[in-house]
């Protein structure tokens, strides 16, 4: 399977030089800087510990340019609960020294001699079993599993106390390795697809050759799989994919039982009975075995799912915050990590940014929403993951209405059967909110004043009910050029309602560089000092206002509620 690209982090410009180097060797890297230390970085962020760990704890691997101790450090809170990790190494700042720290079965050796490589240095390996065989033997490639970890790492320990060892199957790998083959010796490395029991002195390596085409309507998939690959003597760890029919792509049965069992699930084109599914897709000679509910081929070489059939494609709706990388969620990084093709308007695709090479792009006018929405799940529909990007809350007056609305009207299959989710983030009004204090800490609502998709008449309506139902405000699109005059309007419909010492936050790029924060009164309140750039929050009749000591001012609307005559 292919490695995600690594992420470079660098402490400072001193080591920029050594990271492009690097960068060089994986064009699909990143370099994070940290904020306000290094320039020219593809990513800024402003906590080395948080960041670390957050790469960490989505499997990225890792290149740190500083001291192994700090890497170390980072990481020890972690290191206890993790099991399967990606690789970590930590590389000296001119490039003199390369040390794989963590991730020894995640190719940590292989990342460091290609870095020390291209460094002209060599890589600090401590591994015995690498450095003996210059291969790690509990890590085979893709397209084959290893047995089991413990009684592998007893396997390898014999090996180096200087064992001999019989190879039986087809390791192509291990002829690399450096070993002392014998055809009488006591240890073996066994390859094969067959279900054995695990003997003393032998290292099982299973090839995933085997392909199982199953229905979702078979009771207790995973079971079921688990008896057929039994009654055929197929080791499930042989298993490379899982197959069903398109028409059953959005199955939860199917995706539970591919989750449950750790293997891909992929979909071909419906040809009626499992069987033939399952031949047609292998797309090399097999056996086939299994029954009309669960068909299991047999290849002669490992299969690689990625050429089987497709992917259930992947929508995502996602919500970056107001801006700042802090204010995103962690499901909305990692989302953006896997996506395939990102689609957005073209401010917002470049602050969710930047992207690797393999990554594509699709910018688009703000106005063309549901065009990009189709868009959206044409690319979905062929099994890429697709992120539809939106600022702040993808539900509040941005592309997850679209998404959804796009879908409801089309009839056709292939739509539906995508991955669909929508991803919430820190809308404007909230970031504006909590920047002011707790403004909006009782009821409120929330309008768009604009009124592009709209009559204005319901907007007067709407804002003349719920200034008089004495809900605080949260006005967007509060104005634009094209839209010079709404503002003026709505703010004498809410003055019928508010007296002129209410108060009112204006939020100006909340999170964004050169944001603004402004606390004013609802008298001093005139359209000229709000742009399309503005969250307007205009305060409740129980809104108060009190000094900070460090400047500016506190906001906030008290949890309780004294009744007043509206008026
Ligand atoms: N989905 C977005 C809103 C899109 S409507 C969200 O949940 O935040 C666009 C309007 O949102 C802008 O006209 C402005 O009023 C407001 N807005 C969006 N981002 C903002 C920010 N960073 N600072 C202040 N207002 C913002």
């Amino acid at each position: 399977m292919t490695r995600p690209a690594p992420a470079i982090v660098v402490l400072g410009n001193g080591s920029l030089a050594t990271a492009q180097k690097i960068q060089q060797v994986y064009p699909g890297a990143l370099i994070h800087g940290l904020a306000g230390r290094v320039e020219g970085a593809d990513r800024t962020y402003q906590e080395f510990g948080a960041t670390v760990r957050e790469l960490y704890l989505q499997d990225t691997p890792i290149i740190a340019l500083c001291a192994a101790g700090i890497v170390i450090r980072t990481l020890a809170p972690l290191l206890l609960e993790k099991g399967v990790e990606p690789p970590v190494l930590a590389v000296a700042e001119d490039g003199s020294a390369v040390v794989p720290l963590l991730g020894g079965l995640g190719g940590v050796n292989v990342l460091a001699r290609e870095i020390a490589a291209a460094l002209d240095v060599a890589a600090a390996i401590t591994t015995s079993g690498e450095l003996r065989f210059g291969t790690c033997l509990l890590n085979p490639p893709s397209g084959y599993a290893l047995g089991d970890l413990e009684l592998g790492k007893r396997f390898v320990s014999d090996l180096l106390a200087g064992e001999t060892v019989r190879i039986e199957g087809a390791a192509p790998w291990l002829a690399q390795a450096q070993l002392k083959e014998n055809p009488q010796a006591r240890l073996a490395v066994h390859v094969d697809h067959v279900e054995r029991e695990a003997v003393a002195n032998e290292l099982l390596i299973y090839p995933r050759r085997v392909l199982v085409a199953v229905n979702a309507s078979v009771v207790n998939l995973p079971g079921a799989i688990r008896d057929a690959l039994h009654r055929e003597k197929i080791a499930v760890q042989s298993v490379a994919c899982l197959l069903a029919a398109d028409s059953e792509m959005a199955s939860p049965a199917l995706r539970d039982a591919a989750l449950e069992l750790g293997v891909p699930l992929r979909f071909a084109d419906d040809v009626g009975a499992l069987a033939e599914l399952a031949r047609d897709a292998v797309g090399q000679p097999a056996a086939l075995l299994g029954d009309e509910a669960i068909a299991i081929a047999v290849a002669e070489q490992p299969l690689d799912p990625l050429s089987i059939g497709r992917a259930r494609g992947r929508l995502a709706v996602i919500g970056l915050g107001p801006g700042a990388a802090e204010l995103m969620v962690p499901a909305v990084k990692a989302e953006l990590a896997r996506a395939n093709d990102i689609l957005g308007y073209e401010t917002y695709v470049r602050m969710a940014g930047p992207f690797r090479t393999d990554q594509v792009m699709h910018c688009t006018d703000n106005r063309e929403e549901m065009q990009r929405a189709r868009h959206a799940f044409e690319l979905a529909a062929q099994g890429r993951s697709v992120v539809v990007v939106s600022s702040g809350d993808p539900g509040v007056f941005a592309m997850a209405a679209a998404v959804l609305e796009a879908l409801h009207e089309s009839d056709d299959a292939s739509w539906h059967n995508v991955d669909l989710e929508i991803l919430p983030g820190v809308s404007a009004s909230l970031a504006t909110a909590a920047q002011a204090g707790a403004p909006l800490g009782h009821d409120f609502c929330v309008l768009s004043l604009s009124d592009n998709l709209k009559p204005w008449d319901i907007i007067e309506k709407r804002l003349d009910l719920a200034a008089q139902a004495d809900l605080a405000l949260a006005f967007y699109n509060p104005i634009s050029r094209s839209r010079p005059w709404q503002l003026g309007r709505a703010l004498e419909i809410v003055a019928r309602h508010r007296t002129p010492q209410t108060p009112v936050v204006l939020g100006r790029d909340v999170g964004r560089p050169g944001q603004t924060l402004r606390v004013i009164t609802l008298g001093q309140l005139t359209p000229d000092q709000v742009d399309m750039r503005t969250m307007v929050l205009i305060g409740s009749s129980t809104t108060c206002v009190f000094p900070r000591v460090e400047g500016g001012k506190w906001v906030y609307t008290p949890r309780w509620y004294q009744t007043k005559p509206a008026g």
